[in-house]
C-alpha cells in the first residue's frame, strides 16, 4: 500500500549534505578512503567544561519537562551575549531556546508566511531556507549573490524583487555556503528597504563569532530593525555542539508569542539539560571560541591557496565560516558532475553549487572544518581529478 501525502509534503526540500555523507560512507563500507569535505559542522570535540556542566545537570535533576521558550537564566545570558556583541537592547522574553537554529525556520515561517506571500532569500544559500518557504505556501523569490561581488546580495536588485506581498527577507552574513559577509553600507541599504516596505527580516547569524576580519554588524542595529528583525543564533557551530542540538531565535515581542507556542504544539521544550551545557557555554571560558576560530583562520589560508594553484579552479578569500567556495567552472563540467567525479573516482565528498540553488551552478562547496592534513590529502586529489580531465 502507498501512503498518500498531504500535498504540503512535495513542496519540502532536504539538505544534500545528509545525502552525500551516506554515499561517502557506503563507498568507505567498500574499502575506499573518502575525505569529507561535505557536512558542515566543526570537527572538534565539544569543550569539556560544556560537556561537565551536562552530565552534571542531568545527574542532578535536570531530566524534568522545562519552559517551552526556555530556561530562564539560559534565556537571560543569550539577551545578554547578544546585547553585549551586537549592541542591541533585546529583553529576555525576546528569547526562545529551540533544538538547533533550524527550528526558528521552520516555526518562523509557519508562523508569519502562507500562500499569496512572498520571501526573498539569498540563493545560493542554506536549502532549508528555499524548503520552509515552498513548504509554507508562500512564493520563494531568489536573489542570486555573484562571485564578482564577493558573494554580497545587490541592493538595487534587491529593490526589483520586493513587491507589495513580500513579507518576509532573509540574510545570512557570515554566510553558508560562500563565507560571503555584508558589508556595513549593505546592511544600512538593506534596512532601509526592509522598513519602507514592512518587511520581517530573518537575520541568520549562526556563523557571528566565524569571522576572520573586522566585526560582525547585524542588521538589528539599524533605525527601525529591532522591532522587525528576528536573529538566529546557536552553540553548533561556535562550540562545536551540533549534536546537543541548541539554539535560539530573538524575536519581536508577538512572534516570541506565536513561536512558543509552536514550541508547545512540537517538543513542548528544548532538552533542559543541553541548556545547562549551553549556559556552561555562554558564561564559562570562551578561549576554546578564539581557537577553533584560529585553527578554522590557517585551514581556510590553506585550502584557498591550494584550490588557486591548481589550473581551471579558482577561489576567492572566504571571509567567515568554514567553507570556500570556488569556480570549477574551468574544468568544463558541470557542478554536479564534477562533485559526483570526485567522491566516486578521487575519494573527496563535497557539495555541488546547485545543492544550495541555481546560482550555484559552477561552483563546489568544500567546509574546511577537517585537519591540515585531510584537507592537504583532499587538494591532491582534487589537482589529480583536474589534471586527467585535461589530460
Ligand atoms: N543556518 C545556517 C546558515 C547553517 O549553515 C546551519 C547549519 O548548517 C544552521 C543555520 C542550523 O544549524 P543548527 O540547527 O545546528 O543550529
Amino acid at each position: 500500500m502507498s501512503v498518500r501525502l498531504a500535498s504540503r509534503m512535495g513542496r519540502l526540500g532536504t539538505e544534500t549534505a545528509f545525502e552525500v555523507l551516506v554515499r561517502a560512507r557506503a563507498l568507505e563500507a567498500q574499502g575506499k578512503d573518502v575525505v569529507h569535505l561535505e557536512v558542515g559542522e566543526p570537527d572538534f570535540d565539544t569543550p569539556e567544561n560544556i560537556i561537565d556542566a551536562g552530565v552534571d545537570a542531568l545527574r542532578s535533576g535536570w531530566t524534568h519537562y522545562g519552559p517551552a521558550a526556555g530556561d530562564a537564566n539560559l534565556r537571560e545570558a543569550i539577551v545578554n551575549y547578544i546585547n553585549g556583541s551586537r549592541g542591541t537592547s533585546f529583553s529576555a522574553d525576546q528569547v526562545v531556546v529551540t533544538p538547533g537554529g533550524k527550528p526558528v525556520m521552520f516555526f518562523l515561517m509557519l508562523a508569519l508566511l502562507e500562500k499569496g506571500d512572498e520571501a526573498i532569500f539569498p540563493d545560493p544559500g542554506f536549502p532549508i531556507y528555499q524548503s520552509m518557504i515552498d513548504f509554507s505556501g508562500a512564493k520563494a523569490v531568489p536573489i542570486p549573490l555573484r562571485e564578482e561581488n564577493g558573494f554580497r546580495l545587490d541592493v538595487e536588485e534587491l529593490e526589483t524583487l520586493v513587491t507589495d506581498r513580500t513579507r518576509l527577507l532573509i540574510i545570512n552574513s557570515p554566510a553558508n555556503p560562500t563565507g560571503g559577509v555584508l558589508e556595513r553600507s549593505d546592511l544600512e541599504a538593506i534596512a532601509r528597504i526592509a522598513v519602507e516596505h514592512d518587511l520581517i527580516v530573518m537575520s541568520d547569524e549562526i556563523y557571528a563569532e566565524l569571522l576572520y576580519e573586522g566585526e560582525h554588524v547585524s542588521i538589528a542595529t539599524y533605525p527601525g530593525m529591532a522591532e522587525r528583525t528576528v536573529i538566529l543564533d546557536g552553540f553548533s557551530k561556535t562550540y562545536a555542539m551540533t549534536g546537543w542540538r541548541l539554539g535560539y531565535g530573538i524575536f519581536p515581542q508577538d512572534l516570541a508569542a506565536s513561536i512558543s507556542k509552536l514550541m508547545v504544539n512540537s517538543v513542548s521544550c528544548t532538552s533542559v539539560a543541553v541548556q545547562q551545557a549551553g549556559l556552561e557555554a555562554l558564561t564559562g571560558p570562551q578561549e576554546k571560541v578564539a581557537e577553533f576560530r584560529e585553527a578554522f583562520r590557517k585551514r581556510r589560508d590553506l585550502i584557498v591557496n591550494g584550490l588557486n594553484a591548481i589550473p581551471g579552479i579558482s577561489c576567492i578569500l572566504p571571509k567567515g565560516a568554514f567553507y570556500a567556495f570556488p569556480n570549477i567552472t574551468g574544468t568544463g563540467r558541470t557542478s554536479r558532475e564534477f562533485a559526483d567525479l570526485l567522491l566516486q573516482e578521487y575519494g573527496v565528498a563535497a557539495l555541488a553549487g546547485t545543492s544550495f540553488g541555481a546560482a550555484g551552478e559552477g561552483y563546489l562547496r568544500l567546509s574546511y572544518a577537517n585537519s591540515e592534513e585531510n584537507l592537504t590529502k583532499a587538494l591532491d586529489r582534487i589537482g589529480q581529478a583536474v589534471k586527467d580531465l585535461k589530460g
